[in-house]
């Protein structure tokens, strides 16, 4: 060829180019991603041009962008029909260095850095990736002006590289790899499918491989939402959660400030943590533009909100991206704060919407916003207005939240009051409601052993103590008929604690008691029945914890204590025994009664002593 032109790469260029030769960079396959996203670039700039009545050549041919592998020659070609390329533009665009993802790649690179190579991926060095695994590249290209022709420019990443008219090609740009003996897969047509349905499965134009036409699914979230049918979201959930159900809920929300953001969010159907199938990760994927920047983007939610699927999208990210921002820092953090506020705005939305859906939604998930409650304090205040349980008011199957609890309280109701339990029945009948019964006090009712923790990191709820139902501090109302005198309570409060010594710390006359005769209240005032055998069961080698004692309160109107107190000067061993069993059975009633074999044998020599009485 007599009019072979002969250019240097400008001296950044080369710079760069060498590393992305010799790095023995992983991801390779996204020199894929960044050619499709060049020709998809292309194809949009011709259509602006089009559309703004600017002469176009071929202005027939619609923009699409061909992918073809050979395997025998080992290459991979990739055409557009987009706005192609003079020769000016050959030598701006392939040549120097004027666009952004490089520009910020070579920032990376400035000072002493070491280059670190890692960073291609998320930079995208664009055009320039091809030669991590091509020896040489030709590029075809005819610009859609009027009167321009064709061009060859060829390189092979060294030096420099070429330039010769190619006479009359048909518009837009073929750039064909010749790949080096490394890199022989990507031409490979199933390797280089899948490549392209991992990144580039929501191009907006379509990509055809040897034939096939690739991406069918619209990247719908990029749409406003009022033209996408109902159908449109379900086939997409169908695609990207890889799930053919319905999703409980969807987000789908854009925002300019203070990032530019598009996304389609879907809460599953179900929960497949408590499904057992180990802990889930997030499957949010992070977009740019509809080209994948990264799949299951760590940062982008905080962890208690895994159980999410969908797609974020900012355009904010390629000017901003490097791998320090993304990993520690403000872009991701920024992302991470307007996504989660969004989404916790939305759940309270959906649960003033519709009850019944959200708390469907609450059934499966509500492990996840409990961690949320415990892990982050950020969101805890917003956490805590998503919180439901079952109360001593409402009809067993009905769920409250806080907040309407809140408005029921009575002027003279200071906290807000909770019960652990295993089930509704277990609450009623127990004996740290009897108060709150008799002085008709709501009382939530919390099953999930998690609540306790719940309830101590969120502590208040609108200004209201949480305060769980064993450590409140209330009163009957007034004091019963036929009760021991305060002074014979308090005598037989002191012998009970010398009768059972170190089986109980402090022995206590209660004021809170109904219907049982005693019960047993955890010394520790930060410990609960509940924390104990959660405590217990994470120790593996079963040993007690530290100061496991539990104070002992007794209920001076109940006819066993009153009749204890006459048995003492009456039978005093038989006393002994009935003490030792009514400690006994308060253990059972808060759930630590470990071993009752030592109880049984003594229930049945009071049973004995009852049947032979004559
Ligand atoms: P970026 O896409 O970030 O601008 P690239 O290195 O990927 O950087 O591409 C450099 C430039 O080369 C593009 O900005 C574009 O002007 C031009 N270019 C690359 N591929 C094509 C193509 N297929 N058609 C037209 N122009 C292209
Ligand atoms: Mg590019």
């Amino acid at each position: 060829m007599s009019k072979a032109e002969t250019h240097h790469f400008q001296a950044e260029i080369q710079q760069l180019l060498d590393i992305v030769i010799h790095s023995l960079y992983t991801d390779k396959e996204i020199f894929v991603r960044e050619l499709i996203s060049n020709a998809a670039d292309a194809c949009e700039k011709l259509r602006f041009n089009q559309s703004s009545g600017k002469p176009v050549f071929q202005s027939e041919v619609a923009p699409v962008i061909q992918v073809t592998t050979d395997d025998k020659a080992g290459t991979i070609t990739i055409t557009d029909t987009g706005l192609g390329m003079t020769h000016g533009e050959l030598v701006e665009n392939l040549g120097t260095i004027a666009h952004s993802g490089t520009k910020a790649f070579l920032k990376q690179l400035a000072g002493d850095k070491k280059p670190d190579v890692g960073l291609i991926g998320q930079f995208g060095v664009g055009f320039y990736s091809a030669f991590m695994v091509a020896k040489k590249v030709t590029v075809l290209s005819r610009s859609f002006l009027p009167g321009e022709s064709g061009w060859q420019w060829t390189s092979e990443g060294m030096g420099g590289y070429e330039l010769v008219p190619a006479g009359d090609l048909p518009r837009g740009t073929r750039i064909t790899l010749e790949l080096k003996d490394d890199a022989k897969h990507f031409a490979a047509e199933s390797t280089v499918e899948h490549i392209i349905q991992r990144y580039s499965s929501f191009v907006p134009f379509p990509i055809e491989l040897n034939g096939k036409r690739l991406n069918t699914v619209q990247a719908i979230w990029a749409r406003n939402k009022h033209e996408i049918k109902e159908e449109e979201y379900e086939e997409f959930y169908t695609f990207i959660g890889h799930d053919h159900d319905k999703p409980l809920f969807r987000l789908h929300f854009s925002a300019d400030a203070p990032l530019a953001i598009q996304a389609l969010l879907f809460v599953p159907p179900r929960n497949f943590e408590t499904l057992g199938m180990g802990r889930i990760d997030s499957e949010v994927n992070l977009y740019c533009r509809k080209v994948l920047i990264q799949a299951k983007a760590k940062g982008l939610f905080p962890d208690w909100l895994r159980f999410l699927k969908g797609v974020v999208d900012s355009e904010d990210l390629p000017l901003n991206i490097s791998r320090e921002t993304m990993q520690d820092t403000s872009l991701m953090q920024k992302l991470n704060k307007v996504l989660t506020g969004r989404f916790l705005k939305f759940l309270e939305e959906q649960s003033e919407k519709s009850a019944e859906a959200y708390e469907k939604f609450y059934s499966e998930y509500q492990r996840f916003l409990k961690e949320g409650v415990v892990t982050d304090f950020t969101h805890q205040e917003a956490l805590g207005k998503l919180l439901r349980y079952e109360s001593s008011l409402l009809d067993p199957g009905k769920l409250t939240s806080l907040a309407d609890y809140v408005k029921r309280m009575s002027s003279e109701q200071k906290e807000i009051y909770c019960l652990l339990a295993p089930n509704r029945a277990a609450a009623e009948a127990s004996p740290y409601y009897e108060v709150f019964r008799e002085r008709k006090f709501e009382v939530l009712f919390l099953y999930d052993p998690w609540d306790e923790f719940v309830m101590e990191h969120l502590r208040t709820f609108d200004g209201k103590t949480l305060r769980l139902a064993e450590k409140a501090d209330l009163d009957l109302s007034a004091k019963k008929e036929g009760a021991l005198s305060d002074d014979a309570a308090r005598d037989l409060a002191k012998w009970l604690k010398e009768t059972l010594g170190d089986k109980v710390g402090e022995v206590r006359v209660s004021r809170r008691l109904v219907d049982s005769p005693a019960v047993v209240v955890d010394a520790d005032k930060a410990m609960t029945a509940n924390m104990r055998r959660l405590m217990k069961a994470m120790k593996q080698d079963g040993s007690e914890l530290p100061g496991a004692k539990q104070d002992f309160e007794i209920n001076p109107a109940h006819p066993v204590i009153s009749r204890l107190d006459r048995m003492r000067s009456q039978d005093a061993p038989l006393a002994v025994s009935v003490a030792e069993q009514i400690l006994d059975n308060a253990r059972v009633a808060a759930g630590l009664l470990e071993d009752p074999r030592a109880m049984l044998n003594r229930l049945n020599q009071l049973l004995e002593k009852v049947l032979t009485k004559d």
